[in-house]
């Protein structure tokens, strides 16, 4: 179906020119491609991801954290309250088929990233990227369901198959951001019972422990561990990884970082079986298990959501969450 924005249609936007400078500018919504529905964004969570484009300025609008309500009259789903599956993807590739709808091997392009996101009043959104939200989640809460449960609820779900709770004893954890502490939680639901989580933030490890993990100290190499979940993206957090995972055991790596990544290639990683994943997102099929996780945990989850604004003042904010004073906040725009 192919309906075209209203000519003239102008909405708020924030713009990311680089240097860390964000401005708020009256910009046209953005065209309709084919298969797209317009969204009306509620909610966008800022992500760590976005400092990337906060220090080099973004060629899109940037957010991709995003929930909202569809806009299209005459279209099934308008009314829909919906969060944004961000990977587009062809439903017909051999990767799609299989269901892992983030790793489609025809079309490379992520919402917020290659083409506009949710830091604006609206959003244009391939259909099948629509993903209906139930009533019982409320709105701040929704965009979790992405990145923060969808990302580490599928890093957990992939590495149960290698690395089992019966066979994992401690399980490691680098970073307390909002991904690692979605991972303390997926974990948990997952049978893991007992968690170690390293951060230098001790407010961040602080919840990590009323998650019921425990602390464990930064760059420590005096114990081993069958499975750890990088979630730091530092690349002191992957060589300790790499050290200190135990023979067939397994390293996940979901933190990301934008610098190269050297291994040395010396007798620590050379003598020994182990895994080291990479996991990205997670498959359009899962959201069904996000909801369940959110509903387990509702009350945890809602302990990230440390401050919400409007459009006007994400400058300010974005500032104050890349100095490390939020953990998960959230624009709204009611
Ligand atoms: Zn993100
Ligand atoms: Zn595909």
């Amino acid at each position: 179906m192919l309906i075209s924005t209203p000519p003239n249609s102008i909405m708020d936007a924030a713009v990311f020119h680089g240097h860390e400078r964000i401005t708020i500018e009256r910009v046209a919504i953005p065209d309709l491609g084919k298969g797209d529905v317009l969204v009306r964004v509620l909610r966008t969570a800022l992500c760590g991801s976005d400092f990337k484009l906060w220090h080099r300025g973004a060629a899109f609008t940037a957010g991709h954290e995003i929930f909202g309500v569809v806009e299209q009259p005459g279209h099934p789903m308008h009314g829909k309250r919906c969060a944004v599956y961000i990977p587009l993807h062809c439903d017909r590739c051999a990767a799609c088929k299989r269901g892992d709808t983030q790793m489609c091997l025809e079309v490379s392009s992520l919402i917020g990233w290659n083409r506009p996101g949710g830091y604006a009043e609206y959003v244009p959104v391939p259909e099948n990227c629509l993903l209906p939200v139930p009533d019982d989640i409320e709105d701040s809460l929704a965009p979790l369901l992405l990145d923060v449960i969808g990302t580490s609820g599928h890093a957990v779900r992939f590495v149960n198959r290698i690395v089992s709770p019966q066979q994992a004893g401690p399980v490691l954890v680098t970073g307390a951001g909002p991904v690692g502490l979605g991972v303390v939680l997926a974990l948990k639901s997952c049978g893991y019972d007992d968690i170690r989580v390293a951060d230098p933030n001790v407010v961040r490890l602080k919840i990590a422990q009323s998650f019921g993990a425990k602390p464990h100290p930064v760059g420590d190499s005096s114990e081993r561990f069958a499975l750890i979940v990088e979630c730091s993206g530092a690349h002191a957090a992957r060589n300790l990884g790499i050290e200190v995972v135990l023979p067939h055991g397994a390293v996940v790596l979901v933190g990301e970082n934008a610098a190269p990544w050297t291994i040395a290639e010396g007798p620590v990683f050379r003598r020994k079986d182990f895994y080291m994943i990479r996991t990205f997102y997670f498959p359009l099929a899962d959201f069904a298990s996000n909801i369940e996780l959110l509903r387990r945990h509702k009350e945890e989850y809602r302990q990230l959501v440390d401050g919400e604004f409007g459009l006007s003042a994400l400058p300010e904010n974005f500032a104050r969450f890349a100095q490390g004073e939020l953990i998960k906040p959230v624009l709204a725009l009611d």
